[in-house]
């Protein structure tokens, strides 16, 4: 593993740091980061433009999709550094690190020309419609059913937890269409027009108040053969594509330095015994928690380091999001434990640091579901990193019809 950045790498992030300092909005995070109805997404729009204009949005993409024709090691770097600044939210998450990749790994040439350069510059945002009611975490035991009609598709069936539908234009939806055949194998994929007649989104309002996902209902509706992104029946081939992609893009996520912020909350804070970072056991905490982002901060180091190798990072990435999602959680109830009475306050105009440490409280149960629960991926590990026994799968080779439903 490399722990320094090579001359290569130090004069990326010289030329990075600079354009960013020069580029980047002053003051940002103007829309919701996560999309909220309320939000305006007009920031985030103008910002994914500026860099889409400049060659650093979808820096790996090949220049004739919009992207910057650089290598994945530049990713990194760039993410990095722009972390450094207080850029507006970002609804393009899903669709260019998830919805847009699968297309461009499977999809029709027409496709590829269609989506790719439009979701890089901001214009069109997308959403992931895999999690339903029966299923989650086995995103295979979906039932939304596709069924043929003649030249096209029928669609009707419900999706739960879809981030951003309520402002997304295109959607990629997984069906089943061989409810005959194991569970993997009768699936198929589609991209849909989230705004077509027979799509229904309906807002979740979350604890914090937010609704950034949504069930969508879909009643009737009707899909050309053209929208089919691979074969009929290999929907499952094609949602690990973009279940792989989410796993390298919401692992990334590290808590950075907020074991600091805790700190120096706490050597604000009076108590009878002096300041309250004084204290042992949050000092033992505190030492725990820099453990852990010191760990996140070099596991990050061995995935930039394959990359700048040309190599694909592998299961183990998905480590930095089991611990950067509960590490959240706990630093989050230690500060709000702190404020005291101030910890109940959600305004940001009232409660100290901005109600920063709420907001991550009331987010970080999400993040530990997002994109894989903590079991999850902790199976994940056990199976593919560590090489243990698999977990049991009784249903993998019996015909979806007859997997017991409880209906
Ligand atoms: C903030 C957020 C955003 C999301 N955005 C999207 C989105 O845009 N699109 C989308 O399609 N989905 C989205 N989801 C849904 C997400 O993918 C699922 O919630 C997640 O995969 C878990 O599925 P589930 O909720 O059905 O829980 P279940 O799969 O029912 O799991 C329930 C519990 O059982 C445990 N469990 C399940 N199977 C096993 C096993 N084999 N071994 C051990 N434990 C197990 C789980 O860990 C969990 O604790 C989002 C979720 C959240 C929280």
């Amino acid at each position: 593993m490399n722990f320094n950045d090579t001359p290569e790498e130090a004069a990326y992030r010289a030329q990075v740091r600079a354009w960013l300092e020069a580029n980047a909005p002053k003051g940002g995070g103007a829309s919701d980061p996560l999309g909220d109805e309320a939000g305006d997404l007009g920031p985030a729009r103008a910002w994914q433009r500026t860099k889409a204009e400049a060659g650093y949005a979808c820096i790996t993409w090949p220049k004739a999709w919009g992207g910057g024709g650089g290598a994945p090691w530049q990713a990194v770097i760039f993410a990095q550094e722009e972390a450094r600044f207080a850029t507006p939210g970002n609804p393009f998450a899903i669709g260019l690190g998830m919805c847009v990749p699968t297309i461009l790994t499977c999809g029709n040439e027409a496709d590829k020309e269609r989506f790719a350069r439009p979701a890089v510059l901001g214009e069109e945002i997308w959403c992931q419609l895999f999690s339903e009611p029966s299923g989650g975490s086995d995103a295979a035991a979906a039932r939304t059913r596709a069924v043929r009609d003649g030249e096209g598709w029928v669609v009707n069936g419900q999706k739960v937890w879809t981030s951003g539908a309520h402002y997304s234009d295109f959607g990629l939806l997984l069906t089943r269409t061989d409810p005959d055949v194991p569970k993997h194998k009768g699936m198929t994929m589609f991209w849909i027009d989230m705004r077509a007649a027979g799509v229904e989104v309906r807002p979740i309002h979350q604890m914090s108040g937010a609704t950034n996902f949504n069930e969508v209902y879909f009643t009737d509706l009707r899909l050309s053969d053209a929208q089919r992104v691979g074969e009929v029946g290999e929907g499952w081939k094609v949602a690990v594509v973009t279940l792989m992609n989410e796993r390298l893009s919401v692992g990334g996520g590290a808590s950075g330095s907020s074991h600091t912020r805790v700190f120096q909350l706490a050597s604000d804070i009076a108590t009878l015994a002096g300041p309250a970072s004084k204290d042992a056991a949050l000092r033992e905490k505190i030492a725990d928690w820099f453990v852990q982002a010191e760990g996140l901060k070099y596991t990050t180091f061995r995935t930039q380091t394959a990359l700048s190798r040309g190599q694909t990072p592998g299961p183990e990435n998905s480590i930095a999001k089991v611990v950067s999602a509960s590490l959240m959680q706990d630093m989050a109830n230690a500060a709000l434990e702190l404020e005291d009475q101030f910890g109940l306050l959600t305004d940001p105009a009232l409660s100290p640091l901005g109600a920063s440490f709420q907001q991550m409280l009331l987010s970080a149960p999400g993040l530990r579901i997002a994109g894989g629960t903590d079991e999850i991926l902790r199976n994940i590990i056990a199976e593919r990193v560590l090489g243990l026994p698999p977990d049991v799968r009784l249903d993998k080779d019996v015909a979806f019809k007859d997997i017991p439903s409880g209906r």
